[in-house]
């Protein structure tokens, strides 16, 4: 490739960093942050930004910071903080010994606040929020100054100082910065820098009952760690200006702010307020239920790590938000798990096939490779006897034409086994089908015709003897469309979109033997079926798999008919 290809195939903050590193701007470092606010368990978006910081870093040679921007105390909480630390290591990064958190820099803070009273570039305000709200105009005509902007320096230290020392109830005051409320940028009408709130905090406990703002803590945070690209989604392109007046009025580092596109899936929500709605009101079994876009979620669902952060490279970062086809997600996890997952034998609806010409007490054990895509992944033996289970959509009775599978006086192939031939369908007196009586061709072990006759289908079975049981449960799409956001009617919200049927529970599903010691967090390919995981839920006496994601995208294919 030449450099000039290999500019173009780089993405547009990569070229920012290229570009930086060739004027020497931040001296050839590169330091970046993920800085999540503890107030929910990370998601597939998160997952992006995870990505790109740690990504960037690590191929420039840089650093990357983890940082909690934790300054809204009722919503967060220490169990947060430990699972996003958990999920950041799961998908395979690391931030060493650079571990944060904004509540760290409250002390300094709050220095700078009285730095800015000093300067007349912030003052204590008394007005009510939403006076305060009105005030601010509206992006075509200016706002009006507050009654209390002209305050002195020594007025607004004496009450500053008394919020802090907690002499005032929650809405009495606010600190303001002093800039304009006549500014054409809506933010920089005088913004709140910081509000009483007599809460404990997860981390300074009740140290502090006024918080800052994120607006105000943010940009000086990334100053104060040095942060050389400070890497966001869109929707903060409109703070940056605020960022800068923060750390210009200060005089300190002011990194480099660069805003890229969230990632946005079809069938699902990615916002965590929302995701908290659904798992407080019972929509969902939790943060980890295999539903959710939450990286626990798709953990449990059997995702791997590789898989997501493929996705994340996949999509890409643009400057136009979008919203990624799930169908994306779902085939990078087919292509991992195509590579790397063992195949084995599931009967998930059966149907019991009796062989009349084989023996009660034979027992035959068949090779069966593990992994066509991985020589190394070598065989197994299963074993193969008289009676076994099929899946119930491999036989009809009365086949319409294009149906190549089982039937009466049909003869199909058992995968690695034998040719069978269905003789008899047995009924019960309702004339539901309750067995079918088959024969089996002794000549054919292996799967092949010694006189070279061929079979148009081959079906998975497992020998109803040997099997053993598990609970498997399948999913679908959490809503039942594509933006969940579509709503039919006005009184309606988005929850009214949940999918009704995102899970279906096979209660007594038979599992080919090698899979009766399986453990937690495996995952396979049960043939033609598609990929599945052993849930956090099982244990050797209740075996439970989920359905990762089926083996093809039946979405699509229904899209084209
Ligand atoms: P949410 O809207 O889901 O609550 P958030 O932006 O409030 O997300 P933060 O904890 O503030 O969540 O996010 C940490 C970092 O992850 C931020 O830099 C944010 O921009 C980024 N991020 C959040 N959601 C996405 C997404 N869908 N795609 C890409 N990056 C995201
Ligand atoms: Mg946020």
């Amino acid at each position: 490739m030449t450099e000039n290809e290999n500019a173009e195939s780089r993405d547009f903050v990569r070229q920012i960093i290229d570009e930086d590193q060739k004027t020497g701007k931040w001296d050839g470092r590169v330091h970046t942050r993920f800085p999540p606010e503890p107030n929910g368990y990370l998601h597939i978006g998160h997952a992006k930004s995870i990505c790109l910081n740690f990504g960037i870093a690590e191929e420039f040679d840089g650093r990357t910071n983890l940082r909690f921007d934790d300054t809204n105390p009722e919503k967060e909480d220490t169990e947060y903080v430990e699972s996003i630390k958990e999920d950041i290591r799961w998908l395979g990064f690391d931030w060493q010994d650079r571990l944060f958190f904004a509540s760290d820099y409250f002390g300094q803070l709050y220095e700078w606040a009285e730095q800015l009273i000093r300067n007349d570039k912030a003052y204590v305000c008394s007005l009510p929020l939403d006076e305060i709200r009105a005030g601010r105009g509206t992006p075509s005509s200016a706002g009006t100054n507050s009654p209390h902007r002209d305050r002195t320096v020594d007025e607004n230290l004496d009450l500053f100082r008394r919020m802090k020392a907690g002499e005032f109830p929650e809405g009495a005051h606010v600190l303001r910065a002093k800039i304009d409320m006549a500014h054409p940028h809506m933010l920089l009408r005088d913004p709140i820098m910081y509000r009483i709130r007599h809460v404990e905090h997860h981390r300074t406990g009740s140290e502090w009952c006024i918080y800052p703002t994120y607006d105000y803590t943010h940009g000086q945070s990334d100053a104060l760690e040095g942060i050389t690209h400070s890497i966001c989604t869109l929707e903060f392109e409109n703070h940056r200006p605020l960022y800068d007046w923060y750390c210009e009025t200060l005089g300190i580092h002011h990194p480099q702010q660069i805003e890229f596109n969230r990632l946005n899936l079809t069938y699902t929500v990615m916002s965590k307020r929302r995701l908290l709605e659904l798992v407080n009101e019972g929509h969902v079994g939790g943060w980890d239920d295999p539903r959710m876009p939450t990286l626990r979620g798709l953990r449990r669902r059997g995702y791997t790590p590789a898989a997501i952060r493929n996705l994340c490279t996949h999509v890409g970062v643009t400057k136009h938000n979008a919203v990624a086809d799930m169908v994306l997600l779902e085939n990078s996890i087919r292509e991992d798990l195509n590579r790397t997952a063992p195949r084995r034998m599931a009967v998930l609806n059966p149907i019991k096939v009796v062989l009349t010409n084989y023996p009660e007490d034979q027992e035959d054990l068949l090779d069966a490779v593990n992994n066509p895509e991985d020589e190394g992944a070598g065989t197994r033996s299963v074993p193969f006897s008289r009676e076994l289970w099929i899946e119930r959509d491999d036989f009809m009775e009365d086949p319409p034409k294009k149906f190549f599978r089982l039937a009466p006086g049909r003869e199909v192939r058992l995968r690695y086994a034998y040719f069978i031939r269905c003789e008899e369908v047995i009924k019960d007196e309702d004339g539901n089908i309750t067995e079918l009586h088959c024969t089996v061709d002794p000549d054919t072990r292996g799967g092949n015709a010694p006189d070279g006759r061929k079979v148009k289908a081959t079906l998975h079975w497992v020998s109803a003897r040997h099997a053993v049981p598990a609970e498997v449960r399948l999913y679908d799409h959490l809503f039942a469309v594509e933006d969940p956001d579509e709503v039919e009617e006005e009184s309606k919200d988005w929850k009214s979109n949940l999918n009704p049927d995102s899970l279906h529970v096979v209660e007594t599903a038979w599992l080919e033997p090698s899979l009766s010691d399986s453990q937690s967090g495996e995952r396979y390919q049960f043939e033609r079926l598609g990929y599945f995981c052993v849930d956090a839920d099982s244990s050797n006496d209740q075996l439970v798999f989920n359905r990762t994601v089926t083996l093809r995208d039946s979405w699509a294919r229904a899209r084209r008919k």
